[in-house]
């Protein structure tokens, strides 16, 4: 349903995306993740028609995003990271404006916002000016306008910054709900708890370029499996345990300690475990903590976008 080849843009001295390739199969997730100046908005910028690729092509919906632009934007939504609507109008209003943006007759976009309201929670507040609305109802109202001609195809810029954990937690259950009934959503993040709960596919973006692709899972994989954490009782301890760690798991790359916390990679977590646990309890090396951690999408984002350091 999104499709981009080769995709490039230069602001002047900067070039923002340096070979794009990215394909998102219809009724999927993807997140696309990085740091600051990666070039997410950029991507999202030209696969919502705004901006046009210096070089490379895109496709969405089978519309190709410079050639067939305007027919291209009756079939997508786009929420932005900051709320599109006018505060001064009622939420109703916001929405019915759209829907005549959008050239639907009068009545239809009434009956279109009176729909999106109630599906997200605004009914009650309809009928009152957005700048009286919390900032999880303009994320939600904002959300409602951009699904005002039920696009087949969504994008989103960061679409839960600013959010409380609970609104966040609803916005992210519409989410599922469309994409369940077979929208296709983009969504930009800064948050890796959005993305490792709602993407089926993560590309990582940096510096211009795509720096991994995949599943979560595959991508926490990726950095090497499973963590086993040991906090050594007495700091004397911590040379004798980390030689019988070494030996317990061969092959497990090195550990990397901080003070009396030894933290290692590995492949089969449980088992090392119990290799671990039983190599120091038979040397007599006291732990004051041991445990088995999955990586996080946090453990990826650091290991593959921080080497090159902060540039913007
Ligand atoms: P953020 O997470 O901070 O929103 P991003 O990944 O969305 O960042 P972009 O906004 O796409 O990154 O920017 C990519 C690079 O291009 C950055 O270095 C940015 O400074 C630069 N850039 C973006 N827009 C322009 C512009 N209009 N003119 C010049 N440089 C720009």
């Amino acid at each position: 349903m999104i499709y981009a080849q080769g995709l490039r843009k230069r602001y002047a001295a900067k070039e923002a995306l340096k070979g794009i390739d990215l394909t998102v199969p219809a009724g999927t997730v993807c997140g696309l993740l990085g740091p600051n100046g990666a070039g997410k908005t950029t991507a999202v910028r030209i696969l919502t028609t705004l901006l046009r690729p210096d070089e490379g092509r895109a496709e969405v919906a089978g519309l190709d995003v410079t050639r067939d632009a305007t027919l291209l934007r009756f079939r997508i939504g786009l929420a932005g990271q900051h709320a599109a609507v006018d505060e001064l109008l009622t939420g109703r209003r916001n929405l019915e404006l759209f829907g005549r943006l959008y050239h639907l007759p009068r009545a239809t976009a009434k009956r279109r916002a009176a729909e999106l309201l109630e599906r997200f929670g605004l009914a009650d507040a309809a009928n009152r000016p957005v700048r009286t609305y919390s900032g999880g109802m303009r994320r939600r109202l904002d959300l409602a306008a951009s699904l005002i001609v039920s696009p087949p195809v969504l994008f989103m810029d960061e679409p839960t910054t600013g959010l409380d954990p609970r609104s966040r937690l609803d916005l992210w259950n519409l989410l599922r709900g469309l994409v369940a009934d077979g929208t296709t959503l983009l969504l930009t993040t800064q948050n890796l708890d959005e993305a490792d709960h709602l993407a089926d596919q993560v590309v990582v973006l940096d510096d211009g370029r795509v720096a991994a692709a995949g599943t979560p899972a595959e991508l926490k994989k990726r950095v090497g499996g499973d963590r086993i954490q040991i906090v050594f009782r007495e700091p004397a301890d911590v040379a004798a345990g980390l030689g019988l760690v070494r030996r317990a798991v061969p092959g497990a790359r090195e550990p990397v300690t901080a003070e009396r916390r030894v933290t290692v990679a590995v492949e089969q977590g449980a088992q090392s475990l119990m290799r671990i646990a039983s190599a120091l309890d038979s040397a007599g090396i006291a732990v004051e903590d041991l445990a088995l951690r999955q990586p996080t999408l946090d453990d990826v984002f650091l290991q593959l976008t921080t080497a090159r350091g902060a540039r913007t």
